[in-house]
């Protein structure tokens, strides 16, 4: 699995391409700058087979429009958040498939399993593949998402110590910031409370 970071907009947020050893691709997150975007596929020679999105905030899904005009791949989103407020999404949400927690979808030879985590917004998702978690807007290094635009602290909470309970050694990828690892995570978050689990 090969990991490009690209960090895009005037919110800085973290796009992903991740591909397996043949160029299969799916792209994460793609917040703005299609072009830009475009320009990596083009000279990483990937074949992209999915849009993921981990929730529907407009910093997180801007370029979705142009990509799908270009590229005629599915969009994934949960549809918990097609409630979220126009203001926060920027106008419709572009998507042709949905998902859910447990659901897998095979891109190439990986294969990402969703995990539902409410909180930063109630469809917020996690996606997992291999050694690495895409946390979206759940879980930062050494800290996580607001939620107070869409949001529950209380869900947060929740999703936040699921989440570092899953693995020790998965490599975290969020959707701002620098990357981390759940072990770090775990031993110095200070929104995890859930200590003792190992
Ligand atoms: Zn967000």
């Amino acid at each position: 699995m090969k990991i490009q970071t690209l960090v895009l907009g005037d919110y800085q947020v973290n796009c992903y391409l991740v591909s397996d050893d043949e160029g299969n691709a799916v792209i994460i997150d793609p917040g703005y700058e299609p072009d830009r975007i475009l320009l990596r596929i083009r000279d990483l020679n990937l074949k992209v087979q999915a849009i993921f999105l981990t929730h529907g905030h407009f910093d997180h899904i801007g370029a979705v429009k142009p990509l799908y005009e270009a590229l005629h791949c599915p969009i994934y989103l949960n549809p918990k958040d097609v409630t979220l407020p126009p203001y926060l999404t920027q106008g419709l949400l572009h998507y042709t498939d949905e998902y859910e927690e447990g659901d897998r979808i095979s891109i190439g030879k990986l294969s990402f399993t969703v995990l539902e985590t409410p909180g930063h917004t109630r469809g917020s998702v996690c996606l997992l593949c291999e050694d690495a978690i895409f946390t979206g807007d759940t879980l930062f290094a050494g800290s996580c998402g607001r939620t107070d635009l869409g949001g529950s602290w209380f869900d947060m909470v929740h999703s936040l110590n699921r989440v570092v309970a899953l693995k020790e050694d998965l490599r975290v990828f969020p959707g701002h910031g620098p990357a981390s690892s759940l072990a770090i995570e775990r031993r110095e978050n200070p929104y995890v409370t859930q200590r003792s689990l190992t």
